[in-house]
């Protein structure tokens, strides 16, 4: 096995790890959204140098690479096709999410393809096959770990579900441990739904403050389970994984940018102001259409912290004018924005064609995980 198709091989492997969902890897990385950039990063660079290593062995004698009559040599080309298309298929953005959880089972059908056409072209040497064969065993066990992590949550009660508005809900939880408190807010959780939902782990911001004894989070009516949360009846039971870290509150001044639910991780981390004090905080949201009852508490939260400031844009295009008075104010400041992935591209570049470090800027995408 060539050095281009082992360093593939690792960082084949390495993707699979990245895909753990466990809260100790995504506090490791800084968090669950950039954790999932570097799942994809390590996706891409498996596949680029598995091509590279395709080109060397046809440059080098193309008759032994096509021939196809050898059964372990074709895994090799299956392995590379499945990977290929997968790959495509996943940042293709165009697929539903059921169907891209789908896609992804056929990278771990590559992965196993790849690995017997690697047994049998593996280089004599003894360090060769030792990183083989440990990368092999960093694979599977990451793969191990993926399924246990997903088959694993907490149960939590459904105390209420109150609607926002429009096709908003507050849905608010409680933990059947004794003396547990909240969830941090700014962090994320997963969440299946329980009897009368699909078995589908939904994330969620968590849109309350660890110290309230309830976990609150705002979920949008968007599809097959959040259409009829009506379902979730006080008493109901819940799976919880997480808290995944995401954004944090610090003492630096900040700016958050939300659009639509986007709203939910920082209406959690306003709610602690009622707790603690932060540095500067401004809020710029859009939004199509403002529920009373978000503005209200925004109101209230603005009018006794002095230190947070909000405000909002109505309608389907968001006004970056607001945006950039904010900018200009504090060009200091930590950004964090939330909200679809278009929104997200739109003000990641806006920020930098301002002039801002990308370092300055952080964020949670709502695409898929
Ligand atoms: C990091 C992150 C944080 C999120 N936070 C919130 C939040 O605080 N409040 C909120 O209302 N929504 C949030 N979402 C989106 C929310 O997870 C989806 O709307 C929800 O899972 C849809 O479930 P469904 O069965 O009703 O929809 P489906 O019928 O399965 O799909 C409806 C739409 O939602 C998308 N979707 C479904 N599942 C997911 C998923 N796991 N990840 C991303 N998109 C998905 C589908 O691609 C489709 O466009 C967040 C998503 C991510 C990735």
């Amino acid at each position: 096995m060539r050095f281009l198709a082992l360093l593939a091989w690792l960082f084949f492997a390495f993707s699979f790890f990245t895909a753990i969902r466990s809260a100790w890897l995504a506090r490791l990385v800084g968090g669950l959204s950039r954790q999932h950039r570097l799942h994809h990063w390590l996706g891409l660079f498996a596949a680029a140098l598995l091509v590279l290593h395709t080109l060397r062995e046809i440059y080098v004698d193309s008759e032994v690479a096509f021939y196809f009559e050898d059964p372990f040599l074709l895994l090799g080309w299956l392995s590379l096709l499945l990977l290929l298309l997968a790959l495509g298929a996943s940042f293709a953005n165009k697929v539903h999410h059921r169907w891209w959880i789908a896609i992804h089972w056929s990278f771990l059908l590559a992965f196993v393809l790849g690995f017997l056409h690697g047994l049998i072209f593996l280089h004599p040497g003894r360090i060769h096959a030792a990183l083989f064969y440990s990368i092999a065993a960093l694979g599977s066990a990451s793969i191990l770990g993926i399924l246990y992590y997903r088959s694993r949550g907490r149960r939590w009660i459904v105390r209420e579900v109150q609607q926002v508005g429009g096709g908003l809900f507050e849905v608010v939880l409680r933990t059947e441990r004794q003396g547990s408190t909240g969830l941090k807010a700014g962090s994320l959780v997963y969440v299946q739904l329980g009897h009368s939902f699909t078995q589908n782990w939904h994330p969620f911001s968590v849109a309350s403050c660890r110290t309230s004894p309830e976990l609150h989070l705002i979920v949008k009516n968007a599809g097959v389970d959040t259409s009829h949360l009506s379902d979730l009846e006080p008493g109901h039971s819940v799976l919880l994984q997480g808290p995944f870290a995401e954004f944090e509150i610090t003492e630096r001044p900040q700016v958050w940018v939300a659009a639509g639910v986007g709203i939910a991780p920082f209406l959690g981390m306003a709610r602690c102001f009622d707790y603690r004090k932060a540095g500067p905080v401004t809020l710029v949201y859009y939004t199509e259409r403002i529920e009373e009852p978000i503005k209200m508490e925004l109101d209230r939260l603005a009018s006794e912290h002095p230190e947070f400031r909000w405000f909002h844009s109505e309608g389907k295009s968001a006004d970056l004018g607001i945006l950039d008075q904010t900018v200009s104010a504090d060009r200091k400041a930590q950004f964090l924005v939330c909200g679809s992935s278009a929104f997200m591209r739109k003000i990641r570049k806006h920020l930098i064609d301002l002039g801002l470090p990308t370092s300055d800027i952080e964020t949670e995408e709502f695409t898929p995980w």
